[in-house]
Parts: structure tokens; sequence; C-alpha cells
């Protein structure tokens, strides 16, 4: 797609010009650090809490700054036809603010990663050794002074968590809110959005911590805290040197180092333009037959689906109605969308390398661009046909505010799906991928929203409570597994991923119960197989820990003992390693 000539169409130019000049490492080189450096003198001349706030609040050619804050435009999780503005938090070095309290030996290992390569760029940029240790220090320090008002990774886990932060205000609320924080001056002077009757103001404490900070005395603090996180950003923007080491900062811990500065270019490039880039791979590598195929199986897969819902008996017959009505609303978006016209890059142009564009520049008018359009449609209702998931990423997903299942091209290929596969393995890999993410619609998360996408609650409440009971029964059961000494597992952290393995095979069992000769052995293999994989000891442990699906032996291993068929197929009987006594098992649905 990339290395051929100049392509026709105006969005595959684009992407063909931003991938050549990020790959024009003469250029970026000539360049140098120069665009941080420029960021960096700009906060350094900051030198009053009122040159500060308007700082936070010029718009500089439409690119709104680095903030103390968050403020962005999203769709409203509770009306899903409308958007909403969203103030929120702060970004943080050691991304969780339970470490500051409460450092462990991985965080500290991988925040240690983060000071180096942020001392790194500040000394690129003129700063010596020991300024750019007291800039990286004094960032920490007032991240820690706000630590304690910011959510830690566990508490986000928490099912509960999403629906606990739907907080309106009103615009006088927020105005009371922000106190001396410009919030609403950013917004409306350096963002461009009108003013609003409504916002969302998950963490109102958190504005209140940022008002006692927000001084002369802190400003140094401030000044560092922005001039780091600044450096941060635009590194993978900057020169080879720079972008290098940002691309390998975690690699020997994920082992996942493999990719060539080539392939990370494309990435790069691609991240920045994803529908030009969707359309052009789905024009290349994607056929109109296997959508048609794969739709197919989608329908069977939620007509089995009725089967589960109408089987189950714990819950009443107007539960059951809603989830009915919920399941025959779910959009199925396969493959690649039926139609382009809504995702183009009008209006987008930059310079290509041959009349000498930057990268940088081309980076910063696309960030513009995308600003300016999400300016544009705040005050339209959301377009709920637009996908939010993009046909090139290897991966399948439910949006419950969508209420929308994607099984997305690059995910659909290979081993995962062929047209050669058999019934067995076609329901073993990406039948029961469809099954797992249907079943989102019915978990503890995604059962907390409606047909239409909105976050409200449509469960009886006692049906409601024998759910959350099924739901603590399961993460208790994970909680009695230790996948190696000294690992607890956190059930309920994973009680929607865990839902959606054993309700997914549920259903293809169902389906599978209708065919004659149906080859139970090739199946289960097939599905082992789907979720065989290596790891360093690092990422396993990270992810029992940060992960919300469980451990992959357990995907096959947990799922599988619920079911007869699996101990039929094997002669599994009790006293065996994969036995489970039947009132032991632990089906939500
Ligand atoms: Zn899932």
């Amino acid at each position: 797609m990339f290395a051929g000539g100049r392509p026709e169409s105006h969005d595959a130019r684009l992407v063909y010009a931003l991938y050549h000049l990020s790959a024009d490492w003469d250029a970026r080189n000539a360049l140098g650090v120069a665009p941080l450096k420029e960021i960096v003198d700009r906060i350094e001349a900051i030198s009053s809490v009122d040159e500060l706030t308007a700082y936070f609040t010029e718009a500089v050619d439409g690119e709104p700054r680095k903030k103390l804050w968050t403020s962005f435009s999203t769709i409203d999780p509770v009306h899903t036809d409308r958007h909403i503005i969203m103030v929120n938090l702060c970004g943080l070095l050691r991304g969780d603010s339970a470490e500051y309290a409460d450092p462990t030996p991985e965080g500290e290992d991988i925040t240690a990663r983060y000071i180096k390569f942020a001392e790194y760029l500040l000394v690129r940029t003129g700063y010596s050794e020991e300024e750019a240790q007291q800039k990286v220090e004094n960032c920490l320090k007032l991240e820690e002074m706000l630590s304690p008002v910011i959510p830690t990774r566990k508490e986000r886990m928490d099912p509960d968590f999403q629906a606990s932060q739907n907080k309106y205000v009103t615009r006088d609320e927020l105005q009371k809110a922000e106190g001396n924080i410009p919030v609403l001056e950013e917004l409306e002077n350096a963002q461009g959005f009108p003013a609003r009757e409504q916002y969302m103001l998950p963490c109102p404490e958190f504005f209140e911590k940022l008002n006692e900070i927000y001084n002369e005395e802190n400003l140094p603090l401030i000044r560092d805290y922005l001039i780091v996180h600044n450096a941060l950003t635009e590194a993978p923007q900057l020169d080879y040197e720079a972008w290098n080491r940002d691309r390998h900062l975690v690699d020997d811990l994920s082992g996942e180092s493999n990719e060539t500065d080539e392939q990370a270019l494309l990435t790069q490039a691609c991240a920045q333009l994803h529908w030009a880039v969707a359309r052009l791979y789905a024009e290349n590598y994607l056929k109109q037959e296997d959508k048609d195929r794969i739709t197919a199986v989608v329908d069977e897969i939620i007509e089995a689906y009725h089967d589960v819902l109408n089987n189950t008996e714990w819950i009443s017959d107007e539960t059951r109605r809603h989830a009915l009505e919920k399941l025959d609303s779910i959009d199925r978006r396969v493959l690649f969308p039926d139609s382009w016209e809504e995702y183009d890059y009008e209006g987008l142009d930059f310079i290509p390398a041959e009349e000498g564009g930057s990268f940088y520049d081309a980076y910063a008018q696309i960030q513009r661009y995308l600003q300016l359009k999400d300016v544009e449609e705040i005050d339209k209702p959301v377009n709920d046909r637009v996908w939010s998931a993009k046909p090139q990423e290897v991966n399948c997903g439910y949006m419950p505010i969508e209420n929308a299942i994607y099984i997305l091209g690059a995910f659909a290929q290979g081993g995962l799906y062929n047209s050669e596969m058999s019934d067995e393995e076609l329901y073993g890999k990406l039948g029961f991928v469809i099954g797992h993410e249907i079943s989102h619609a019915f978990d503890i998360r995604g059962s907390q929203y409606d047909k239409d996408g909105n976050q409200v609650d449509w469960w009886t409440a006692e049906d409601k409570k024998e759910f959350r009971e099924r739901n603590d029964k399961m993460a208790a059961y994970f909680e009695n597994i230790h996948p190696w000494e000294g690992q607890d597992l956190d059930g309920l952290k994973m009680a929607g991923e865990a839902c959606a393995d054993i309700t997914g095979m549920k259903c293809i069992l169902g389906i599978a119960a209708g065919k004659p000769d149906f080859d139970y052995d090739a199946f289960f293999r097939a599905y082992a197989d789907l979720w065989c994989s290596k790891m360093t000891p690092y990422m396993a442990a990270y992810y029992a820990e940060e992960d919300v699906h469980p451990l992959k032996y357990l995907r096959i291993n947990v799922v599988l003992q619920q079911f007869d068929e699996f101990y039929d197929t094997y002669g599994i009987e009790e006293g065996d390693n994969m036995y489970l006594a039947p009132e032991d098992r632990i089906q939500i649905w």
C-alpha cells in the first residue's frame, strides 16, 4: 500500500505522504528536537500564575496545549445520541495513582524508565543532567500532591466504576467547581467549543485539589510537570534517536521488540489517519464474500443466543424481554463498513516531502484538523452509523454505548478465519470469538447499557441481585486459583471477560448440538489453539494484575470445565484434575 507510486485518491495520498514524511530521517534529524525546544522555552517563560492561565487559554493556530487537566468532546454515555464535553483528570508519570503512596517493584521499574527517558529528552533540549533530574523530580512531586484524589487503577477496574463517573454539571456549576482553573475559558478560547448547557465532571475533588495547588509557590512544579509531559508526548514526532528510544522503552519487559523500523513507522503513520488506511486496507485485502459469510455466522450465533436467553431460568419474563430486545438490536459490524462516505478527511492537506513539508508539521496539522472536527460536531446529533473501531485492527469487540459488535477485517485472517476451515475450526476460533463478543452485551459491565447503548438500568431489582450473586460466585472461583506461588487474581475485575468466554462457549455448543457428526475433539483443540501463546514472566504478571481477561490458560481450562460436552469427549470423571462438580460450576447464563 505504501511502497508503490503515489495513489490517486485524496485520502490515500494523505496517508502515503505522511508515511514518506515520517520515514524521511534526513529531514527529521536536521530538525532534531527543535519543536520540543520551542514548547519548553514557552513554558519556561511563564513567570506568574496569571501568565500560566493565559498560556492555557491562548489559541495558537487552533492547537490546544497540554494542561493540568483534560477536556474533550465525547459521546454522552447516558444519552448516546448526543455529544458532551468531559472535563477530567491529568495524566501521571507513574500511570497508576496508587503508586505514589504505595509503590510496587514493577511500578518502580516502569517509572524508572520513563524518568530516564524524560531526563534524556530534557538534556537534548539544553538542560544539564542535574537540571533535568530536578525537573522530573518536580513533576513527580506535583503528581504526588494530586494523586490522592485520582482514582487508582484498581478502582477503575471495578465493574461499577464507569457508571459512577456519569456526573453532569451545568455551566454555572462547572464555573463554580473550576475555581481559579480556567477550564471554561480554555474550552472556549483555546479549543473553540461553544458554551454548553451541560458538561460531565466525573471528579470534582480533582479540581478542588488543583485549586489548592494552583499558586505562585507551586509554579515551578507546575512548569516542570508541563515540560516533562510535553517532552514525552512529542518524542515520537522528533528525530531518530528520540523516536527510537521511545519505541523501545519497555521492549525487554514485553518481549515484543521484533518490529522493524519500517513497520514501526507504518504503525505510527497509520495511527494518525486511521480511516484513510482503513479504506486502503479494505480495498486491497478484504473481500465482500468473506464479509457475507462471516455475517451469516454472526446471524446464526445471534439466533442461538435466543435459546440461551430463553432457557435461562433465573430471570423474569420482564428482564428476558428487555434482554431479547437488546440482542435483536445489536448492530453487526463485520470486516469493513458498507460505505466510506462518512470517513473522509476532506479539507485536510499537508505539504508532501518533495515540496518541503515536514513530518512534524503534518502531524500537528492532523491534530488541529481532528480538533476542529470535534468542535464542528459538538452540537450535531451523534451519527450512530459511524464505526468507532477500524477494519485494520487485529481485534474484535463489543461497544456497549453503540450496542454493536465488531469483527474487524484484520482479525478475521489466516489461522483465525479462512475459507478452507472446517466447521469445527470455524466455530472453535472465529465463531467462538463472535459468541464471546455478543455475550459482552449481557456481562457485568455491558448489561448496564440498554438496547440503544444508553447507560440506564433495564433489570428488575430481583434479577439484578441474582445476576450479581452469580458474578460473585464466578469471581470467587477465580480468586481460589493461584497461577503461580504468590500470585492472587482479582475475580471481579475479570468477571466481564470470564462471563463472555463461558457464555460464548455455551452458545456455540448449542449450535454444535444441532450439527450431525460434529467432531468435538477437533472443536476443543481448535478452541485451545485460539488462546495458545507465550509471554515473558513480566508480561504474564502484568496480565494477571492489570488485564481484564483471565490468563490465557484459564480461558481454556476454566471455560471447558463448565460443559458436559467436554467431560463426555475426553471421559473426564470425578478425581480428575479438570473435573468440576456440577454444583460448583460457574455459568451465569
Ligand atoms: Zn471480551
